[in-house]
């Protein structure tokens, strides 16, 4: 799963960047409003974590662009000040939760995990696919009762295919979305392949009734 935080204020963002990818989430980061707007133009999140005081912009303008642009990725404001309009204005918007600066980092994961089981897995808490079965918020896979040990990027390669089942997913989208956007154009391409092949490898050994199908040049298609 891919976060975007948008947030000025250094300490916070990094807090936020450590504290997310613990919990396992690729995380990119905006610390401005011109940079905010270029990411959520471009790239595919699944929730971005939105301040609203920041240089450059408000952040109501990045979530009125975003919803004028059909995206579909979750939204959390994240604000400094626990204003009343701002949280009226924002839920209106079509935010999906609201966060007043100071909270714990406990309560950002649960808001977070809760607008990703109602939003990217439309309600459900597992994907469930033959005889595999993903939770994709705790990261865990099984193959019948039988647990699958996967890398942290096999994992996300199986969950961003899993939750794509039966579509077709540009290698390009998938580079993008399980490495982020530090990874090398150049060498994204092999990482992609090693790490699908090694997840074939695995669901083999466990029987897991799905298929990795390779559409050649294009990207791959999980089947089921
Ligand atoms: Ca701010």
């Amino acid at each position: 799963m891919k976060i975007l935080v948008i947030e000025d204020e250094q300490d916070m963002r990094n807090g936020l960047v450590q504290s997310l990818q613990q919990e396992g989430y690729t995380v990119e980061t905006a610390s401005n409003f011109d940079a905010a707007l270029d990411k959520i133009m471009v790239y595919e999140y699944d929730c971005i974590l939105l301040d609203i005081g920041l240089p450059g912009g408000n952040g109501l303008e990045l979530l009125a662009q975003l919803k004028r642009e059909g995206k579909d990725g979750s939204v959390i404001i994240v604000s400094a000040k626990d204003s009343l309009e701002d949280k009226i204005t924002g839920l209106n918007l079509g935010a999906d939760d609201y966060l007043a600066k100071p909270f714990h980092m406990a309560e950002l994961h649960a808001r977070v995990r809760s607008v990703l089981r109602r939003n990217t897995l439309n309600g459900n808490s597992q994907i469930t696919l033959n005889n595999l079965l993903i939770d994709p918020i705790d990261r865990w896979a099984r193959v019948d009762e039988t647990p699958m040990i996967f890398n942290r990027k096999e994992f996300d390669v199986l969950l961003y295919l899993a939750i794509n089942k039966n579509r077709l997913v540009h290698k390009n989208a998938l580079a993008e979305h399980v490495w982020g956007d530090r990874i090398d154009e150049a060498n994204s391409f092999d990482f992609v392949y090693s790490q699908i092949k090694n997840l074939r490898k695995k669901l083999k050994e466990h029987g897991a009734e799905v298929e990795i199908q390779a559409v050649y040049g294009i990207g791959y298609k999980l089947t089921a």
